[in-house]
């Protein structure tokens, strides 16, 4: 159960996350380094998933959130076809998707919460090894909310929509306010999600100019910019949440 997720996915009770492992994207500063990059876990068959499905739906989880789940859809689609909860399915993705991957997540999601990381294809082939990602981001963005155009929320917790995420890095508070730009220019029903708990991590000791936390004049600089925005529902992370503690421990619990 994760409870640091948006407050309208994580509620009260948790969200039923599952970390699937491996990643399209190879960020150098990754949190999940271990899974993303390393591909640690256990394997399971879809049967064993659609059990972990059920045990987290009874522990009164708010939904089922799928952590990177890009390369396992179609194991995913025959773990849902064995039991399909009776709660959200959140795809939880960089946002690095293909639109064939998009139209099978597309027959069991819910909610979308997508990250938009660069907008800078120089930035995004420097940091993740993916020069031609914000067009990938755009498109997954686009084609989500052509799916999930409207939020429902009902008391407090999302029952469908999509929110794109955004991390701050260091030195890149620009790049933030281009990719908020984009989002309130072309997605302006989702909810956008200003993430500020960089840490450095993984390789990110290679690169000085990301090997520090976000500043709190970076922050500012671009909460104040999004606050001036006419943008209604958005959704800020406290500087104080750059901290390893809010970082799960990957012990297999639940598998
Ligand atoms: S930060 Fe996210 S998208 Fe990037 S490598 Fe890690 S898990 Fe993948």
């Amino acid at each position: 159960m994760h409870f640091w997720e948006e407050p309208i996915i994580s509620g009260e009770k948790g969200s039923g996350t599952v970390f699937f492992s491996g990643c399209s994207l190879g960020c150098v500063y990754c949190q999940n380094f271990e899974i993303s990059h390393k591909n640690e876990g256990k394997l399971i068959t879809p049967e064993r998933l659609a059990d972990i499905f059920r045990e987290l739906e009874e522990k009164g989880a708010h939904n089922i959130n799928l952590v990177n789940p890009t390369h396992y859809v179609l194991a995913i689609k025959e773990a849902l076809n064995i039991y399909r909860p009776n709660i959200p399915i959140v795809y939880n993705s960089s946002g690095y998707e293909s639109e064939e991957t998009l139209n099978i997540a597309k027959e069991f999601t819910d909610i979308y919460l997508l990250d938009f990381k660069y907008i800078s294809p120089d930035r995004s082939q420097k940091y993740s090894g993916a020069y031609d990602y914000p067009e990938f981001a755009k498109n997954t963005i686009i084609k989500c909310v052509e799916h999930q155009p409207e939020s429902i929320v009902e008391n407090g917790i999302m029952k469908k929509g999509v929110i794109v995420r955004h991390l701050i890095l260091p030195q890149a508070t620009r790049e933030a306010a281009l990719v908020f730009d984009w989002v309130k220019n072309n997605a302006s029903n989702c909810f956008f999600s200003l993430m500020s708990q960089y840490v450095p991590f993984g390789k990110a000791g290679e690169y000085n100019e990301i090997n520090r936390k976000i500043t709190k004049r970076e922050y500012e600089k671009v909460l104040n910019y999004i606050m001036d925005s006419s943008f209604e529902n958005i959704f800020i992370q406290e500087l104080s949440s750059g901290d390893e503690k809010y970082i799960p421990d990957f012990d297999l619990t639940g598998i």
